[in-house]
């Protein structure tokens, strides 16, 4: 039983910096239409399965043996992706993969962040940036953000020039909020880093894919300090699969194979990220179907007289309401689960199939019919 005023776990001998936190939950709610976890709606197409089906056979009969350690081939793959995509040439040496972009970023704390050191992130932005920096040990340190909910950078160059922090974290397009950073301001926030620490500066960049202006990945030539995080749980569809990946420097890539664990992904992921590779044009086909559907959510939603921040992303922040936890309610009692980050005023929702979204649009549509 829960002690009063607490967790079941208060009671356990816990390191200091895990007291009275909360685990991250978003809602898994089974209702009508889910538009709350920024997942893609399209389930992978047949011929996919079929192939990942094939490949993991073959995996199964070397499963007496443990996975390629530095899953090259797969790092070859991402690789050659990340370069038809961006145009900016990348090899297996610039590339890591683990489960998932959140591991990733445990593996960079540890390796860059860490006791006695801090990180910082421009707020509000991804939850997990602040929960696995304390996870590592590493200090969190909220920085600004402008009232549209772009990055202050004149405040935020101040903030990295008082703390100092080992790592930087800015995430572009940046999450709940939508909308992506530019190139110009990343550099500036980068020079400032290096002036202060040096130190690392990790771009998020999980919903990449999805924006209007290119990727921030040409900013790594010559930047051996920079990394760009990125998922295939989001453009790929693939979120089951967990698997994420940075691109950075090679000394980077070999920076943190002081902290990976051995086999860390397992023959079964590596065979099936690789299979889905395969498939990137149909994929890549459903993010263009995506990226419309969330342009048709922002006009939609600013024809009905909500206020919408701009969105390179697979999703949309839309407000502003009083209180947003019984607007987040009452479109839940229409069948339709959005997300509640926490943002006063904000709601987020996620870009579903166009038969999702419409219900989305139907409900928010009464929500404002009953305040008018
Ligand atoms: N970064 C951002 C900005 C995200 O929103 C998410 C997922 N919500 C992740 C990273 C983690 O994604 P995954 O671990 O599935 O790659």
């Amino acid at each position: 039983p829960a002690p009063a005023n607490g967790n079941p776990w208060d009671e356990l001998p816990l390191r200091d910096e895990l007291r009275g936190q909360s685990p991250y939950g978003a809602p898994q709610l089974d209702v009508p239409v889910r538009l709350n976890t920024n997942e893609n709606p399209y389930p992978l197409p047949e011929a996919l399965v079929e192939r990942i089906a094939e490949r993991v056979r073959e995996a199964a009969r070397d499963l007496n043996r443990y996975p390629d350690r530095d899953a090259v081939q797969l790092r070859t793959e991402l690789a050659r992706y990340l370069t038809r995509t961006t145009g900016h040439e990348v090899g297996a040496a610039h590339v890591w993969a683990a489960n998932g972009s959140n591991e990733v970023l445990q593996q960079l704390l540890q390796t860059f962040g860490g006791p006695g050191r801090t990180a910082i992130g421009f707020e509000p932005s991804y939850s997990m940036h602040a929960l696995i920096a304390r996870g590592t040990g590493t200090g969190w340190i909220s920085g600004p953000r402008n009232e549209d909910f772009t990055i202050d950078v004149a405040a935020a160059r101040k903030s990295i020039a008082e703390h100092r922090p080992g790592v930087v974290f800015i995430t572009s397009p940046n999450n709940p909020t939508g909308t992506a950073v530019d190139a110009a301001a990343v550099v500036e926030l980068y020079d400032a880093a290096q002036a202060a620490g040096p130190s690392m500066v990790v771009v998020d960049e999980a919903y990449g894919e999805f924006s209007h202006s290119p990727s921030l990945l040409p900013l790594i030539e010559g930047r051996r300090h920079l990394v760009l995080s990125r998922t295939m749980s989001k453009a790929f569809g693939a979120a089951g699969l967990r698997l994420g990946y940075f691109a950075a420097d090679p000394a980077v890539v070999d920076a943190v194979q002081l902290v990976r664990l051995p086999y860390h992904l397992s023959s079964v992921t590596q065979a099936t990220a690789l299979a889905a590779l395969e498939h990137t044009d149909t994929l890549l086909g459903y993010v263009d179907r995506l990226k419309s559907e969330r342009d048709r959510l922002v006009a939609g939603l600013r024809e009905l007289g909500y206020d919408v921040t701009d969105s390179d992303a697979n999703f949309v922040q839309f407000g502003r309401f009083a209180d947003s936890h019984t607007a987040w309610r009452r479109i839940l009692d229409r069948g339709v689960l959005v997300r509640d980050n926490g943002v006063p005023g904000w709601l987020r929702v996620s870009a579903g199939t166009p038969q999702e979204n419409d219900a989305f649009l139907d409900a928010v549509r009464e929500l404002k019919k009953e305040h008018d």
